[in-house]
Formats: C-alpha cells, structure tokens, sequence
C-alpha cells in the first residue's frame, strides 16, 4: 500500500484497502475556521439537534483567521458566533481573536492596518496555526473545512479539505465516508540551487500535470531530495497539493518530521503520541515522476490559473502594480527570511505588502537580528508594508478593506498559493505566483524578475 492507503486502512480498521474502494474512516482531527465555522455548526444542530454535543470536544480545533481585521460586522460577527459555540461544547483548542471570553471581536480601523489587534491565544492562518500549535500529527486523519488543509500532508499524515456538510457530520460522529484515492508518486531528488525554493518545486510540478492533472489522487513527495527539504519547505509543497485538485499530499516521516512534531505538541501540551507509516515495497502507483531539484530554476504561475508555467527570467517584459509576501504557502518564517535576503540593503519600487501567517512568525522576525538589525526592520526599511495582523488578509481578497487586497484591476506578483480571476480581490486582476524570493527581486524591479540577477 502508498502511505495514503496505509493510513486510511488503519483508521476503517482494515488490514488493507485499494484505490478506489470507500471506507468509513475515523477523524483524528476537526479544524474550521471563521468562515465555515459557522455553517458547519449550522449543519451540525441541524441535523443533530439544537442540543446536540459534538463526537470529541478534545479534537475539535477552531481557528478564526480569515476575514478577521476587517471592519465588516458580519464578518466579525462570525467569530462570535465560534466563540458562544466552543462555550456550549467546552470545545478545548479554540485561538480567539480576543482574550475575553464572554467580549465581541470588533476590528478597529482607526488604529489602521500594521498594528496588532489580536489577544495572546490568537494563532493566525489555521494551516500554518496547526503545526505550530501541535495538531499535526504523522499516521493520523486531519479533516478541516478548507481546501489548503492537505498542507499537513507535509508531516506524514492524511490531510485533506471538506466541505461544510461533511464537517457537520464528522462534528457530530467523527467519522466520515472516504473514496480511497490512487496515488500519484513524485520522487524528489538532489538539491535546490541558490536562488530557488519549494515553491519552484510545487509549482514545476502542477506546470507538468496541470491543475486538474491529480483530481481526486494523493500525491506522494519522497526520495532523498525530499529528506533534504525542511519542514517549512515539505509544508509550502503539500499545501498546494490542491491546486493540482489532489485530496491529498503526503511526504515519508524522517527525522526532522519527528523532531518538528515531538517539540511541538510538548510545548503546547498537546497528544504527544502517534504512528507513523512508512513505505512498502508493493506500492502501486497511478503515475511516477522524478523530479531533480539541481535541475529547477524559479517559476512563476501566470494568470489565469497555478498551471500556468513559465521561467521567472523570460517575464521580465511583464510590469507589475503590486507585490505580496504572506499566506499558509508563503508567509513563514523561512519565507520572510528567503524575501529578506533578497531585499536587505535595497528598496522596493511597487507597493509591496507583508502579512506574517501567524503571531509566532511576526514575533520570529521582529527578534531575529541581522547585524544589528531585525529581520522586520530591514523589510520596513527596503519599503515593505508589513502588517503585525497575521492571517489570510488578501490571499482571498475578502471585504474590500482587507490589508492588500486589490481592490482594482492591477497585476500583482505574490507567494501565496491560488490565481483564478478574481481570488485576491478584483475579478481583472492578474496574480503571478512565485518564491518569496521571486517575489522580492520583482518588487525591487518592478517587472518580474529572476531572484538570481540579485544573489551574489
Ligand atoms: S492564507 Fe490563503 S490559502 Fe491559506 S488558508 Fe488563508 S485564504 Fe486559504
């Protein structure tokens, strides 16, 4: 069996399953956010009762983060839609927006947009919030009502989005009823050059196979080129898993998978044990392809879709309006650091906007010191509009005072993940996907720009 059958036979309680067949499985854990939550909990009582309680307060995991520094009332109504349910439930692993558990969150935009805003449990972006706050465990089943959800696939578990009714069912039973998918096979091999990262990998990749090309498939990322990737850098591949229509992204469990997980849930005092699987010899699988890293040069996704791939060094005739840095894909530590190293000691010449995933990485940069000088600071100085409100801000435009959102039409380079029409805000906009590094080199340039003419 793939690591994908191997973990949905285990939780059926099967010996085996194969592709194709659907099995009842069991969740380990239930995320939603602000923007699902409340339909999810809608489906919930009403399919179960208005005095219903959920299967496992306990695996339960709530993470507004979406539509969250905004002045739109609704929007911020739904988070205190999350927060009376977590109180009826005792639903433990709820990050609000507030500290003040009988409060309303309102967002106040007279203290504009860079401040912070938020109480000292809020967690950011759900995706980046996860494994931060140790729910990401390997062997286990992650169900969360957002489609980037198979970014945990990056720490060897089964990951995978759903859709509001299905989250109202696992709510409420824990269980849910799963086609088991074939399995795409991806080995990774050598090592990235200087100048390109993950993104280049992922992005190659659903260039090869199209962005329906793994519909309804797990994509298995392994080989030895795979083992050298950090943790941030399996998460950045497995996120856009997706945006290949996969169910799912999965990578082995090594020891940096251990390393990340172990000191994550004792800091957090979450679950601690797991199971992780590993590789069998009679795999089979739908479709192999070897990747080498050595090989990759940077990547840019062109409008209108993740698919769309061309060499970020033959767009330099594309002239762009914008440049953003943030989101579950593109907003980590790792990616401020690579958008940093390019930037340090020159400026931006575009607007150029960036949103930290979550608290802990906006935290990580204004305390990483450069020679003197914080990792913030030296992006402040370079130009970048850089937000201290860690979450989704305009990676899907949301309510048009969102913090970079476009709120014209305009053509905007951006480490986040999706560029269908539309997705950062107004529907003749243009999104170009690309490394955070790609990104920085064509804000200072303002046409996209290979990151390597700015390495030395
Ligand atoms: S940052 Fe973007 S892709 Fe990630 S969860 Fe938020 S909206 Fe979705």
């Amino acid at each position: 069996m793939t690591l994908t059958e191997k973990i949905l036979a285990r939780a059926a309680g099967k010996a085996r399953v194969q592709a194709g067949e659907n099995v009842w499985v069991r969740a380990d854990i239930l995320m939603t956010h602000d923007v699902c939550g409340p339909g999810t909990i809608g489906v919930f009582k009403r399919e179960f009762g208005p005095n219903a309680r959920v299967w496992d307060p306990n695996r339960i995991v709530i993470i507004p983060d979406h539509y969250i520094f905004t002045a739109d009332s609704r929007s911020n109504r739904n988070v205190d839609i999350l927060r009376e349910f977590v109180k009826e439930q005792g639903i433990r692993y709820f990050y609000d927006v507030i500290d003040d558990p009988n409060g309303h969150w309102v967002f106040d935009p007279t203290r504009g947009p860079l401040k912070r805003q938020y109480g000292s449990r809020y967690a950011g972006v759900c995706h980046t919030a996860l494994p931060q706050k140790g729910h990401t465990r390997p062997g286990e089943i992650l169900f969360g009502t957002d489609s980037h959800t198979c970014m945990a696939g990056a720490f060897n578990e089964f990951a995978t989005g759903i859709g509001n009714t299905d989250a109202g069912f696992v709510m409420g039973t824990g269980k849910l009823l799963l086609k088991v998918p074939e399995t795409m096979h991806f080995r990774l091999e050598g090592r990235l050059q200087p100048g390109v990262m993950a993104k280049d990998v992922i992005l190659h990749i659903i260039g090869e196979i199209g962005f329906d090309g793994a519909t309804y498939r797990a994509m298995q990322f392994d080989g030895e080129g795979a083992r050298g990737l950090s943790m941030d850098d399996r998460m950045t591949i497995a996120n856009m898993a997706i945006e290949a229509g996969a169910k799912n992204g999965i990578f082995e469990f090594d020891e940096k998978t251990r390393e990340y997980v172990e000191y994550r849930t004792r800091l957090n005092g979450t679950q601690t044990t797991y199971e992780p699987v590993e590789r069998d010899r009679d795999e089979k699988f739908i479709y192999e392809l070897v990747v080498d890293l050595s090989k990759l040069e940077p990547i840019v996704a062109c409008h209108p879709d993740p698919a769309q791939r061309r060499l970020a060094k033959e767009l330099g005739h594309i002239r762009l309006d914008r440049a953003y840095v943030g989101s579950c894909t593109g907003g980590k530590t790792s990616d401020f650091l690579a958008f940093a190293q390019v930037l340090r000691g020159r400026r931006v010449s575009i607007d150029t906007f960036g949103v930290p995933a979550t608290p802990e990485i906006v935290q990580e940069l204004q305390t990483t010191d450069w020679d003197g000088q914080s990792v913030w600071g030296i992006l402040v100085e370079a130009g970048v509009q850089m937000t201290e409100n860690a979450s989704c801000a305009a990676c899907l435009g949301g309510p048009v005072d969102t913090f970079g959102r476009l709120n014209t039409p305009m053509k905007c380079i951006s480490a986040t993940n999706r560029n269908f029409p539309g997705r950062m805000g107004h529907r003749e906009s243009q999104v170009f996907l690309a490394s955070p590094m790609t990104v920085a080199a064509s804000a200072i340039t303002g046409r996209i720009t290979d990151p390597r003419e700015f390495l030395s």
